[in-house]
Formats: structure tokens, C-alpha cells, sequence
């Protein structure tokens, strides 16, 4: 184990192990960190040595019945599909799941691209705040289990719109959560030096200037093209190209910021999203979608109204995605939430094989690429069948 990155996955993979029952796994991981000099912790790690001194000598070093897979950072188990777990079982599954918590802290867009929801409901006309009781909710939970993976502010917003209250709420986070990585998403309109300099200064990790369309204009590289030069100019920034795919996007990074910085723009008539089915000409078609998607386990989405989606493809203040929201953090911690039973059948039903529940039947996000091996989806299976059989009682089925 190289560094203190691969450590505190090590220490998740273990915590996970043990919340399943695979204590001398967990006990194995804890014990070999602590001699090569990782900093493990001694409360924790004295819990598992002593659930594993009560296992009964004869069998407990034996592999369990437990299935568990590892999908980049991710380490997934029967803990994301069940929906009957403890407090801290909760927190392992979120911890072991959720990379990117999405905050919207404010509900005003200054634009209405006609690939975005935006274009068919109004986020332009008035702007409503995340309310402090809602956003500390967030942060608290976060900072209770020293949240360390990625905290995006935006969502159906333009966040400049409203910097100050943005960039207050920035310097919180990055206060209470030092190991989190802090990013926003921008159009860019606002975007002015001055305010760029605030941002290096506020603690934010990383933006990504998005490049959109005037309403209805066709995309178009040189268009793009001028637009990410000027841009950079304005912030004086020198760009440089970093991915190209010629007629359908392109990145660039701005160097000489303490932040990273990059700015993208795709063509989203041919690989945008349909947005949950509200958007029915966004996007490749897709008939009956089978692969599994992931999004539901990594994503922890919350609008400023406090509602809590599976994906960032679905819009909680619209009637017609209301019976996707599966819960409000004004009403429950992110951990009862994302181990509800809502989420966990969200999640029971994307990452399996096979048809997927409207609106996932008809979603091209990831259609075409494969997350995972045969091997890994194999073990996810297995997990879900055996969180199942947990739940009908049905366990000792499973093979
Ligand atoms: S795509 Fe972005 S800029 Fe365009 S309307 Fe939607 S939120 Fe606003
Ligand atoms: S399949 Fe599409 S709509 Fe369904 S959860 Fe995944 S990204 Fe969201």
C-alpha cells in the first residue's frame, strides 16, 4: 500500500467487510495497516478484534457467505441493498458509495438551454435559497463522518448568479470539511476576474466552465472555440486543449490557477440526456435499456429545497419527477436517506441486469459503456440477491 489515499480505501473496504459479518477479513486489513505504520482507528479497531474474539474459533475464519466488489473507489455490497441497517451500517454504505454529494444553493439559471429541463419549467424568472436549516443539515452530516470525496455546489442553477451567498457558503464547507474536494459547475456569464480571485481565495477545489449555445443555435465549434478563448482571455488564463472528438466536444484546462480549471462543451442534441423522459428528443434513443448504471450508488443529490434524487438526471421540484424524490434532509440525516428503502430500490433496480423501471427504461446515460467486468456485475448480483433474500427472510437460498 503506497499511500495514505489507498489507507482510508483499505479502511472503508474494511469497515464494509465488518459491517457484513466478515469480521476476521476486517480484522486481517486493520492488522496489516497498522503494521505498515498507517494511522488506523484504535476504537474501531478493538470493536473488530472483539467481535471476532466472541466468533466461535472453529468457524470464523472461514469465508462467509458474503459478496462484496470493488468498482474503482467504490466498494460495493449487500449494505447498498438493504434497507433494514443500523446506524452505523448507514454510514459505511454511504461512505463506501457516495463520491459526489450535489448541493444546489441556490434555484435561479439566467439560461434555458433547450437541452436542460430549465427550457421547459421556470428557474429563470425568481431565485429561492437552500434554507441554513437544509444546507447545515448537509455539512453537518458530512463533517460527521469527515466526508473526503468530492461536494459539488450546483445543480438546475447557475451558482454565480448569486456569489456572495455562494461563496460564504463555500468557505463553511471548507471549514467543517477539509479533506472534501469543493467544485461548482458554472455557464460562465458571470464569471469576472475579480470573481475568480474570490474563488481561489474561498477554498474551492475545482471549476468547470460549461460552454453553452445561445437558445436554439446549432452547436458549432467555432462558435465554442471563440467563446472558451475570450473566456480565457477575460480570466487571463492561458488554455490549453486537453480532449478533443471532432463535432461533439471538446476541453480545455486554464493554467496559472491554484484551482483546477477547465472548460467543456459538448454537443447534447447527440449525447445529452432525456432527462428522466422530459426532454423525449435530447439524446441517442434507447428502446429498452439493460445496462446496469451506477449513478444511484454515487451520487447523493440534494436541490434547494432539500430534496434528495438517484440521479442528477432527475428534477425534484417538478411534478413530474416528485415520485422519483427519495427524501428531504429537512426530514432525515443523508444516511437514513440514502439506506432508505426508496434509495435502496433505486439501487436494487439500476445496478441489476436486465429491463429497467420507467423513466431508466428509456436513458442513454452510460448505455453504451460498460462500468464494470462480467466478473464484478456478477458480484453485485449476488449482493442484491443476497440483501433480497435478507429481507424475505430467505437468506440461506442464496448460494
Ligand atoms: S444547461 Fe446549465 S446554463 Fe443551461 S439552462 Fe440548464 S442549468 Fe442553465
Ligand atoms: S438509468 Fe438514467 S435516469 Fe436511471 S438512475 Fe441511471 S442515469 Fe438516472
Amino acid at each position: 500500500m503506497e499511500t495514505e489515499e489507498d489507507a482510508t480505501r483499505y479502511l472503508v473496504a474494511a469497515d464494509i467487510l465488518f459491517a457484513n459479518g466478515w469480521v476476521a477479513k476486517a480484522l486481517q486489513i486493520y492488522r496489516n495497516m497498522a503494521a505498515d505504520g498507517h494511522a488506523v482507528g484504535i476504537d474501531k479497531f478493538r470493536r473488530i478484534m472483539q467481535a471476532y474474539d466472541a466468533l466461535d474459533p472453529a468457524t470464523r475464519d472461514l469465508p462467509g457467505q458474503r459478496h462484496i466488489a470493488f468498482v474503482g473507489d467504490h466498494v460495493v455490497s449487500t449494505l447498498h441493498f438493504n434497507s433494514n441497517l443500523n446506524e452505523y451500517e448507514k454510514k459505511v454504505a454511504f461512505l463506501s458509495g457516495v463520491r459526489m454529494v450535489e448541493l444546489e444553493t441556490s434555484s435561479q439559471c439566467n439560461r434555458r438551454c433547450h437541452y436542460c429541463p430549465n427550457s421547459k419549467y421556470d428557474r429563470i424568472s425568481g431565485n429561492t435559497y437552500i434554507s441554513d436549516a437544509v444546507f447545515n443539515r448537509v455539512i453537518d452530516d458530512l463533517a460527521s463522518v469527515d466526508y473526503a470525496w468530492r461536494l459539488h455546489f450546483h445543480g438546475y442553477n447557475e451558482p454565480l448568479m448569486h456569489f456572495d451567498n455562494l461563496v460564504t457558503r463555500i468557505q463553511t464547507a471548507r471549514k467543517r470539511l477539509p479533506k472534501a474536494s469543493l467544485c461548482i459547475f458554472t455557464n460562465g456569464d458571470y464569471l469576472t476576474k475579480d470573481m475568480f480571485c474570490q474563488l481561489e481565495d474561498s477554498g474551492i477545489n475545482a471549476v468547470i466552465l460549461s460552454v453553452h449555445m445561445p437558445p436554439n443555435k446549432p452547436w458549432n465549434e467555432r462558435d465554442v472555440l471563440q467563446r472558451i478563448f475570450d473566456k480565457a482571455n477575460e480570466l487571463d488564463q492561458k488554455a490549453m486543449l486537453t480532449e478533443y472528438d471532432a463535432g461533439k466536444y471538446m476541453k480545455f484546462l486554464l493554467l496559472g490557477s491554484n484551482m483546477t480549471v477547465s472548460i467543456h462543451e459538448g454537443n447534447y442534441d447527440d449525447f445529452g440526456s432525456n432527462r428522466g423522459n422530459l426532454l423525449p428528443s435530447v439524446g441517442e434513443d434507447v428502446d429498452e435499456r439493460t445496462r446496469p448504471c451506477f449513478h444511484p450508488m454515487m451520487f447523493f443529490i440534494v436541490n434547494y429545497r432539500g430534496d434528495v434524487v438517484p440521479c442528477c438526471d432527475f428534477v425534484g421540484d417538478i411534478p413530474e419527477h416528485r415520485p422519483y424524490v427519495v427524501g428531504n434532509v429537512a426530514d432525515a440525516s443523508l444516511f437514513d436517506i440514502y439506506a432508505n428503502e426508496k434509495y435502496t430500490d433505486w439501487r436494487i433496480n439500476v445496478l441489476s441486469t436486465g429491463k429497467k423501471p420507467v423513466p431508466c427504461n428509456t436513458c442513454s446515460q452510460f448505455d453504451k459503456r460498460k462500468r464494470f467486468d462480467d466478473d464484478t456485475q456478477n458480484l453485485i448480483d449476488k449482493a442484491i440477491a443476497e440483501a433480497v433474500a435478507q429481507k424475505d427472510g430467505t437468506l440461506a437460498a442464496v448460494g
